[in-house]
């Protein structure tokens, strides 16, 4: 693609791995029309766009005031990895924050006939429309250097906010990260966001109506991190970054979008997935505070 921009990231290493010029677009419409360019079949690991798809199980079974006793839903404006909570509860800020996302995995039940992590590989897939699976190499890499999240882990347990073992959540929170979609699936989860929780492809009602809006209004303070008030600004749509190049936005009532792209800005964003979103919503008008 010519000009080089964006880093790719090397804190997992098998991430650094990626193809730097991988480039795939997917859009997914309401009635379930499938739009893609490039290499919308490219696999790649979900990273932090499970975030709000684990958060919405989480709301499905605690609902929101309980989910809400744990992880708060209050923009952070720090990055995605910081070492922080609210001074005043000791929650953290938000599910899309590492912190948040690690409490959140952390409530979904876990029982002998289904496990934690089964439910969450189950409810991805029926996001996606499709049995997903783990990228076993990612997760081995994010397992071998993941001591910032184990000290997150730590961190929150010692404010009483983790409800079980912090070993036993990061590693089951690795394991969501790892999951292995393309393009065109994220498209598809996030249409079934925008679709109030029904995915367009196959018809599931995945999430209820108050669930989808829920995530959504997170996704929008808070799912870029610390450049979520400067895209809402700018874009207008719900979004989630993800540090393996994954970036997902959802039109209410209208559509799912995911781009792929590797190479990173510092925030964590891919450069070039945030300047394809960003042209698309300028020149299709889907920013969502404009009055067509
Ligand atoms: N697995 C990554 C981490 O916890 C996800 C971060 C991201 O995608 O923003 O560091």
């Amino acid at each position: 693609m010519g000009e080089k921009v964006g880093q790719l990231i090397d804190y997992i290493p098998q991430l650094a791995l990626a193809d730097p010029d991988a480039f795939g677009l997917a859009l997914i419409s309401m009635d379930g029309h499938r739009y893609s360019a490039g290499e919308a079949d490219a696999p790649f690991t979900m990273q932090s766009v499970s975030k709000p798809f684990v958060y919405a199980l989480a709301l499905s079974v605690l609902g929101l005031d309980e989910v809400c006793r744990w992880v708060n839903a209050e923009p952070s404006g720090e990055a995605f990895n910081a070492i922080s909570l609210e001074r005043a509860t000791g929650r953290p800020a938000n599910a899309m924050v590492n912190a948040g996302a690690i409490v959140t995995t952390a409530l979904i039940p876990d029982t002998a006939d289904a496990p934690r992590f089964d439910r969450i590989l189950d409810c991805l897939s029926r996001f996606a429309g499709r049995q997903l699976d783990v990228d076993e190499a990612v997760y081995a890499s994010e397992v071998a250097t993941g001591d910032r999240n184990r000290a997150l882990a730590y961190l929150i347990r010692s404010t009483g906010l983790l409800p079980v073992d912090p070993v036993a959540s990061v590693e089951t929170y690795f394991r969501q990260c790892a999951v292995r979609v393309t393009a065109l699936d994220l498209a598809a989860m996030a249409a079934t966001l925008a679709h109030g929780g029904v995915n367009p492809l196959t018809g599931e009602a995945v999430v209820e109506k108050a669930v989808a809006a829920q995530v959504l209004a997170v996704m929008a303070t808070c799912g870029m991190y610390d450049v979520s008030g400067d895209w809402l600004l700018r874009v207008g749509l719900p979004a989630k970054s993800g540090v393996s190049g994954g970036l997902i936005a959802a039109g209410p009532a209208r559509f799912g979008l995911a781009t792929y792209s590797p190479p990173l800005d510092p925030t964590g964003t891919s450069v070039r997935g945030r300047r394809a979103l960003g042209a698309l919503s300028e020149r299709l008008g889907l920013h969502l505070m404009h009055n067509p």
